[in-house]
């Protein structure tokens, strides 16, 4: 297995798709190093993984502390094979509701976060020649939704923030990724800062069936398989962009 004994760090590894997975890449042998906020979620997904994984609790809007986790990793491992932008919230609000504060954790946590970790890990990839990094992106930054304005502007930047780092680095042996999901289940709905929207969300969950909703959200794994997929291709094959939709969502 090409996952076996890689280096991967993996922001947002605290719940859902960040530590979904987190646990499939160490579950194949990869040495898995978490960042996020929570000491005690980190501290009991590393307890449940075992030797394979530690963590450094990590906020991505803090260019030291995502300097710090990629200095971690290259002094407890040496190198750094994948790093994974994957911190993200969601408050989705109207503009005309201008809530500033919302929109400026929004813009340093999806955009911000991404940043300090690519310029981070790039000086320790380009002496690698080689390094993988892997963004979460959303079908929200191929589509723009009602009510998600800004979100979808922080996932549309990535995107063009990701295709850029593949331009300039393809040359260095250093592939750039983005995977979008569509709906996943995870706890970033708690994200949403959005009362009128809760609302309608909650009836929307009520009133549909447990086949209905199969249909129409993944599970984190769903998108741990694609990870894994992406970071099992040997050198020559760089996945640019995967977009993963629940089969049902429009
Ligand atoms: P979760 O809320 O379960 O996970 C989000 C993770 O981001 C948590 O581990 C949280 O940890 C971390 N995080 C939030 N703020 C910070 C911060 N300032 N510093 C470090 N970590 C932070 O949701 P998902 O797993 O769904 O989200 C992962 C990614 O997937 C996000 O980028 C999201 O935009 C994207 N996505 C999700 C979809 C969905 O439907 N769920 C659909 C499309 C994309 P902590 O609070 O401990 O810091």
């Amino acid at each position: 297995m090409a996952i076996k004994d890689k280096v991967v760090i993996i922001t947002g590894a605290s719940s859902g798709i960040g530590e979904a997975t987190a646990k499939r890449l160490a579950s194949e042998g990869a040495k898995v190093i978490l960042g996020a906020r929570r000491a005690d979620r980190l501290q009991a997904i590393v307890d449940d993984i075992g030797d394979n994984a530690t963590y450094r609790v990590t906020d991505v809007t803090k260019k030291d502390d995502v300097q710090a986790l990629i200095d971690f990793t290259v002094n407890q491992y040496g190198r750094i094979d994948v790093l994974f932008n994957n911190a993200g919230i969601m408050p989705r609000e109207k503009l005309a509701d201008a809530k500033y504060v919302n929109w400026e954790k929004e813009l340093q946590v999806n955009i911000m976060g991404v940043l300090y970790g690519i310029g981070a890990a790039l000086p320790i990839m380009q002496k690698q020649n080689d390094g993988l990094i892997i963004t979460t992106d959303s079908v929200a930054g191929h589509v723009v939704y009602p009510v998600s304005a800004v979100y979808n502007g922080t996932k549309y930047a990535v995107r063009a923030i990701m295709e850029g780092l593949r331009q300039e680095e393809r040359l260095h042996g250093i592939r750039s990724t983005i995977i979008s999901p569509g709906a996943v289940a995870t706890e970033l709905q708690q994200t949403v800062d959005n009362p009128a929207l809760e609302e309608e969300m909650a009836k929307e969950a009520a009133n549909s069936t447990a086949e209905q909703r199969r249909m129409n959200v993944l599970d984190p794994e769903d998108i741990a398989n694609a990870v894994a997929f992406v970071v099992d291709q040997p050198k020559h094959v760089a996945i640019s962009d995967m977009l993963i939709r629940p089969t049902e969502q429009e």
